[in-house]
Parts: C-alpha cells; sequence; structure tokens
C-alpha cells in the first residue's frame, strides 16, 4: 500500500432499517480502518428524497452504536473537518463537477421529457440513453447554443447526463475479484443531476469520496455495476490519481444459497435480519432485531466477521481487538456467504458463556426486571453461574423462572414420580437439618441430605428428586444444593412444604 492515510466510509441511504448485510458492510470499513489507523467515516446518502424513510437514518446509528462500531467522523459521531455529511446539506456543492463535466464535454444538458423517454423505450424495450440515441433526443449535444441558453432560462426541467463514450473498455482493478472490465456499450448516459437540483448518487458519491479524501470505497457487490460509470468519473473530473480502491464484497445468501439475504426472509425463517428492532413507519409492520432477541453485539460482530470472510485457521471467537489485527481485504471471499442462523445461534452462546457473572447479571437484571421483579445484581450473579452455560440468548433467562419465582403449579405425573417420600419424610426434620448447617455451602447441604437421607430410609436419588419438583417444579435444572444456596434457606422450605402439600 503506499503511503496515503487510510479513509474509509460507509455511506447508506436511509430508505430503511439497515440489515445484516449493511453492518457487515460497516463492519469491514471499521476493521480496515482500525487495521491501518485509519478513518472510519460515516456519510448519510439522502440525495433521493422520495425514497428516504422516517426514522431510518436515526436506526442506522443507533444500529452502529450498538454493535460498537462507531465511526470516528460523520452524522451522530462528531463533525470531522469535512462536514456536513449529510448529502442533502451538502446539494450547492454538486453543481459545480457536473458544469466543470459540461465545460470539458463530458456531460450535457438534457431536456428531454418523461413522454419522450417513454417513446425511445416504446420503439425498443432495452433502448437506454447512449451514445447511440442520444443522436436523436433533446440534449444540449443537438441544440445549437442559443437554444439550449433559452431552454435553460426558460426552463428548470432539465438535468445533467454524463456523455459515455461510445465504444470503449473501462478497466479497473477490484481488490477482491482483480481486474474488472466493462465497455461502455453496456452503459448508458447516467443523469448526474436532477431536474430540481439534486445530484444523483453517482455524481454525489463520486465527489464526497473525492472531497473527503476516501482511499479505499468497501461496499457491497450490488455496487459493482456502478463502478465503471465512477471510474469514468474520476477521469473526466481530473482526479483518476487519488481515485479510491474499489473492494465489492461478496453478497451475503440465504440460508440454502438461493438468492440475495432479503430483509423480509427474517421473520419469515425465525431469524432477524436486522440489527435492532423496526417498526415500518408507513405500514405498522414490526420486524425483529438481534438485540431485542437476545443476542450480544460482539457476538454479532465476531459472526458478521466471518460470513465473507476468515483469517484462517480453527479459531473462531474474536474480539473486534482480534478481528482489527487479522482483517485483511485478500482474505475475503469471492463467492456469496451463506447466512447460518444456527451459526449466529453458537457464537452467542459462546460468548454469553465467557461472560463473567456479573457482565452477564447486568445485561440480564433489565430483562428480570420486567419478567418477575427486582432482584439485586449479587443474587442475579450467582443465579447467572447455574445456568449460564445452558443459555443460547439472553432471553432465554425466561425460562428459568424458578431461579426467581416459586414454582405455581406441578405437573401431575412429576407429582406421581416423587410422591414415594409421602410416608417417609418429616419436613419439619428437614428443616431443622437444614437450619442446623453453619456453613450454608452447596457441599454442606449436599452432606446434611444424604445423612437425612439414611437416616429416614430414604434413597438419596428420591429424596433429591422430589426436591428438584419442589424447587424447580420440573425434573430437571442445575445442581439442587448449588439452587438451595442461591434461594435461601426460608425459600427453600417454603416450597418443599408447598410441594409436599400437593403429594
Ligand atoms: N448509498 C449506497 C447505499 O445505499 C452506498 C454505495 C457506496 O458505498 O458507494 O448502499
Amino acid at each position: 500500500m503506499n503511503s496515503r492515510r487510510v479513509r474509509v466510509r460507509f455511506a447508506p441511504s436511509p430508505t430503511g432499517p439497515l440489515h445484516i448485510g449493511g453492518v457487515r458492510t460497516a463492519l469491514y470499513n471499521y476493521l480496515f480502518a482500525k487495521k491501518h489507523g485509519g478513518d472510519f467515516i460515516l456519510r448519510i446518502e439522502d440525495t433521493d428524497q422520495y425514497r428516504l424513510v422516517k426514522g431510518a437514518e436515526q436506526y442506522i446509528i443507533e444500529a452502529l452504536q450498538w454493535v460498537g462500531i462507531a465511526p470516528n467522523e460523520g452524522v451522530g459521531f462528531g463533525d470531522g473537518t469535512h462536514y456536513p455529511y449529510r448529502q442533502s446539506e451538502r446539494k450547492e456543492s454538486y453543481r459545480q463537477y457536473a458544469e466543470k463535466l459540461i465545460a470539458s464535454g463530458h456531460a450535457y444538458y438534457a431536456f428531454d421529457t418523461e413522454e419522450d423517454l417513454e417513446s425511445l423505450r416504446k420503439t425498443n424495450t432495452n433502448a437506454k440513453y447512449d451514445a447511440v440515441t442520444r443522436l436523436g433526443l433533446k440534449n444540449s449535444l443537438n441544440l445549437s447554443e442559443e437554444e439550449t441558453k433559452e431552454l435553460l432560462s426558460s426552463n428548470n426541467n432539465y438535468v445533467i447526463r454524463l456523455k459515455v463514450p461510445a465504444n470503449e473498455e473501462v478497466v479497473f482493478e477490484d481488490e477482491i475479484r482483480g481486474t474488472v472490465k466493462v465497455n461502455t456499450i453496456e452503459m448508458d448516459d447516467k443523469v448526474l443531476l436532477k431536474s430540481d437540483g439534486m445530484p444523483t448518487y453517482h455524481l454525489a458519491n463520486v465527489c464526497d469520496d473525492y472531497v473527503m479524501n476516501i482511499s479505499h470505497v468497501i461496499r457491497g457487490e450490488e455496487w459493482l455495476p456502478s463502478a465503471p460509470l465512477h471510474v469514468l468519473l474520476y477521469r473526466f473530473l481530473g482526479w483518476e490519481s487519488v481515485m479510491p480502491k474499489f473492494a465489492h464484497l461478496p453478497l451475503l445468501l440465504k440460508p440454502d444459497g438461493n438468492g440475495k439475504l432479503s430483509k423480509r426472509d427474517g421473520d419469515r425463517l425465525g431469524f432477524p435480519v436486522f440489527p435492532l428492532q423496526w417498526t415500518d413507519p408507513q405500514t405498522g409492520e414490526m420486524s425483529s432485531g438481534y438485540k431485542q432477541n437476545g443476542y450480544l453485539p460482539d457476538a454479532v460482530i465476531n459472526m458478521l466477521a466471518f460470513l465473507g470472510w476468515n483469517p484462517g485457521g480453527t479459531k473462531e471467537i474474536y474480539t473486534l481487538e482480534e478481528l482489527v489485527k487479522a482483517f485483511t481485504i485478500e482474505r475475503i471471499s469471492h463467492g456469496g456467504a451463506k447466512f447460518d442462523a444456527e451459526k449466529a445461534k453458537w457464537f452467542n452462546h459462546e460468548y454469553i458463556k465467557s461472560k463473567s457473572n456479573v457482565e452477564l447479571a447486568l445485561l440480564l437484571q433489565p430483562i428480570i426486571e420486567n419478567a418477575f421483579g427486582d432482584f439485586d445484581l449479587s443474587y442475579i450473579s450467582l443465579a447467572c453461574n447455574l445456568i449460564k452455560d445452558r443459555m443460547v440468548l439472553l432471553n432465554d433467562i425466561l425460562s428459568f423462572e424458578y431461579l426467581f419465582n416459586s414454582p405455581k403449579k406441578y405437573d401431575e405425573a412429576n407429582l406421581a414420580k416423587v410422591a414415594v417420600v409421602k410416608g417417609l419424610l418429616d419436613i419439619d426434620e428437614l428443616e431443622a437439618s437444614l437450619n442446623s448447617i453453619t456453613n450454608f455451602s452447596a457441599t454442606e447441604i449436599e452432606a446434611i441430605f444424604k445423612e437425612f437421607a439414611t437416616k429416614n430410609q430414604l434413597k438419596v436419588g428420591e429424596l433429591m428428586k422430589f426436591l428438584r419438583v419442589s424447587l424447580v417444579g420440573e425434573l430437571s435444572g442445575p445442581s439442587i444444593p448449588e439452587l438451595i444456596v442461591l434461594i435461601g434457606k426460608e425459600t427453600t422450605i417454603v416450597r418443599i412444604r408447598n410441594c409436599f402439600q400437593k403429594l
């Protein structure tokens, strides 16, 4: 790499919530910037005012915040030297470049009405505005200077189009796919400046990348078809020597590999495709989010990093810092990456297990409070220790209600299975045994139960089963002595008495 400072940008259009493919693009930009000690910029590309969706920009900002890859410049993250970072606020800056292109003969004014363009399409459905058809259309290439001037002053309804060369090979290097060649015959004279004075995506994107000194454009494969046009713009604007390097990322595919992962796949297939929950402002339709479904942001990041990239080797758990160190564009895969919902869960499970009890307790406290009431952090930490290994999602805590509340009912079949203790068990004596423990630890409790069982001609296993149904409500759950340490002596006695009555 040359000595140019690495500056990359994530440049979403706020036309809807960012889906995880977008988060992955942001992540790869982030990793690349950090790896090279460069800048990561968030630019909002909102020039297509008709497609803007209320709340989408804020959603993008919150999603990046949640996964922990904050840009160091950009909308919502503080102003760098290239403020503003929202293209609608840079509107006035683009016309000069479109006019520069006209002056150098690389662009022209087009005055065609919708009807003119419609009849062009009627003659041939494949017809596009290009080197051939432009000769018969209403534009400044065919009109006299006077006619053009007059039209410009009398009517605001014109656009500026790029004059794409007739038959020329546009060649550029993509950092992932190698040499890309496209003949201009395939291209059309794209609109650069619209009749409302707004630039199109292409003009704004290229001008901003130039002005903001962007060194690398890392974006989704769906933008590859636009790249030759961008290369022409760099050339015609005289910026070729500072043209960023391009890297077009492989697609994120549906789990069966059959096409691009779409926003609709998520809830249809039972996994979120959005980082955060999203409610469509128009339809009110709600889509689930990783956050609300109980995923940890670092697990989501780790999972996304590996969707289309891998560092080699067998290690799969990487912190963000480790990802930064390991990341290279060379190891981005060329083919599409299949989304794997089970793998996403696996990552989350691993991250939950690796959290300390207190860290996990802090994350669970709001969920617990909402469902079961107030519990202090030390209690929740202790509870985490018992079930951490069995949690895949944070919300799984909801299925461990017995850690917080006494069982409300018992399954008849379970009661029947433990009824054998009925004539043999003296609850007062059991309570006295528990009370006799001086050091209330799991080992002591276990020892006392063994002693108690032997004394009362009970099998230890039978006693434990009964205790399990009493305390958990079911014949499953964690170690009984450890559970008793958590819920305490009084609650234990209450639960045991309650269940005993039902036998
Ligand atoms: N505004 C484009 C988008 O919505 C970004 C394309 C690019 O990164 O150049 O994804």
